[in-house]
């Protein structure tokens, strides 16, 4: 965007996202909602939309959306009730799909996003239940599109933010907020490129200082948070060149196009909708008792921003690093289960941050496919921690233990690594190092000090990294001030 027109525009946008939830059935149907299966094979007459079946609610459906209103500061309709969004389309066979309307169970919310500089708060407008359509397959027929009604009737949630998102950059940490946080419930997997996240972005600009807003326009088609933060930033960037140039944003829909990123007016014909709601006659009104939402808080896992604060205020960890630690669950628990074992949080973050998180994206393997068990990676920084080990064997035994059911001891026993504190062991390897460098002794004893680091670098090279390198400084400096 040029600098001129940032300066006096600013832009305004408000996110949909839609996220697959990973309950075991169907949202209204006692079928398996498990993606991956073989085509058509978890259906069943409602899913067909076959006259005189009825939907039946899935109560975990209820449960999950309320953790996340409650993961999001929503307050929590006692009562709320479904409505049919009617259109036409080959993979909605009811045509219809179940929703929610004007009364979504969760209502005014907000996530604070983080961003470098500064942090801010979101509001969340609304999230609601429904259902998903099935899925038309273009590509696997040279002449006919394919329908494949597994996803007819999984559950979604719709999470509808407010306009309160002025930059791609706010609106990309929006998004991997949503994903941080539907993953620590466990209600999704938060996947946005295998579709279990999907996100509409609506945008618009205004003149910095105008408070109504300008006509926005819907973005659809982005599959990565990556495209999203693209689409948006080129959004703005035409609405200005045509605010600009004397023309006027019109209202529609426009597809992103990640090839060419940019985007693109979709035929007017698929824009002009009235989906018809109306009450949904075959469902009773969902009724949230006390005992309900009180049990459901109880299930709440501790929320990532309460978990990053309690890792810098508890453990002491630095913001950067309790910000990594604490980005998924799985590597926080991985974190607090092997400071069970050892309670050294800094040099277990250490550890997990350098060691772990390399194998982790070298291997692109999560947390839960990591084969060093939390009790192991403990006694390998115990073995540190006793200086029976450097930091460069830790390493090595480090690699090793991945591919070895052995104890982090074993190993560096096995490896020659065992550190040695002897001086009967470090004094001669010292000697000849000083033998062998007169003009080094030499300059060390006319001032230049910092020539230590070289002595013991030459001792630890000629130990083969066994020496123990706190012994080593003092015994080097002890020699060389004689
Ligand atoms: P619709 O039902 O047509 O999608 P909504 O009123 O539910 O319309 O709004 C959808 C999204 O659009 C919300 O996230 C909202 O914050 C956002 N939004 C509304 N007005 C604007 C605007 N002028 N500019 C940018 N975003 C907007
Ligand atoms: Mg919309």
């Amino acid at each position: 965007m040029s600098t001129i027109s940032n300066k006096k525009y600013e832009a305004v946008i408000g996110l949909e996202v839609h996220a697959q939830l990973l309950t075991k059935s169907k949202a209204f149907a006692a079928v398996s909602a498990e993606y991956g299966s073989a085509p058509n094979t978890q259906v069943t007459p409602l899913c067909l939309g076959h006259p005189g079946t009825l939907p039946v609610l899935n109560e975990n459906l209820v449960r999950y959306i309320i953790k996340m209103g409650l993961a999001t500061e929503c307050k929590v309709a006692k009562k709320s009730i479904f409505a049919r969004k009617n259109y036409f389309y080959p993979d909605l066979p009811k045509g219809y799909q179940i929703s929610q309307y004007d009364t979504p169970i969760c209502y005014d919310g907000g996530i604070e996003i983080e961003l470098e500089e500064y942090s801010k708060k979101i509001g969340i407008t609304r999230i609601h239940m429904e259902e998903d359509a099935g899925k038309s397959i273009h590509d696997q027929d040279p002449y006919h599109t394919l329908v494949d009604l597994n996803r007819a009737g999984t559950p979604l949630i719709e999470i509808v933010s407010e306009p309160d998102i002025r930059t791609p950059q706010e609106a990309y940490a929006y998004l991997t907020k949503i994903k941080q946080i539907v993953q620590y419930l466990e209600i999704c997997d938060g996947n946005m490129e295998e579709g279990s996240l999907r996100c509409d972005a609506n945008v618009s600009i205004r003149p910095r200082g105008q408070e109504e807003f300008g006509t926005r326009t819907e973005l659809k088609n982005m599959n990565s948070f990556r495209n999203v933060e693209r689409a948006i930033a080129y959004e703005i960037e035409r609405q200005i060149e045509l605010v600009e140039s004397g023309g006027e944003v019109v209202q529609q829909t426009l597809l992103w196009d990640a090839n060419k990123l940019e985007t693109r007016k979709m035929r007017s014909k698929e824009e002009a909708h009235d989906y018809r709601y109306f009450p949904e006659p075959d469902l009773p009104p969902v009724i949230v008792t006390d005992e309900l939402l009180d049990d459901i808080k109880k299930d709440l896992p501790e929320l990532p921003s309460v978990r990053f604060k309690r890792f810098m205020d508890e453990l002491g960890l630095s913001n950067d690093v309790a910000y990594t630690l604490t980005e998924t669950r799985q590597l926080a628990d991985y974190y607090e289960k092997t400071l069970q074992y050892l309670n050294d949080p800094k040099a277990v973050a250490n550890v997990v941050l350098t060691e772990v998180l390399r194998v982790l994206n070298d291997q692109s393997i999560s947390i839960r496919d990591f084969t060093i068990t939390e009790s192991r990676l403990a006694e390998l920084v115990q073995l540190k921690q006793d200086d029976k080990v450097n930091s460069s064997a830790m390493q090595e035994i480090f690699n090793e233990m991945l591919n070895s059911d052995k104890s982090a001891e074993e190993l560096a026993k096995e490896m020659n690594l065992i550190q040695v504190s002897d001086s009967g062991f470090i004094d001669p390897i010292i000697d000849e190092v000083i033998e062998n460098n007169p003009d080094e002794v030499q300059r060390y004893k006319d001032g230049k000090k910092a020539l230590i680091g070289f002595f013991i670098g030459q001792v630890m090279k000629q130990s083969k990294g066994k020496a123990n390198p706190k012994q080593v400084r003092e015994r080097v400096s002890e020699k060389l001030e004689a």
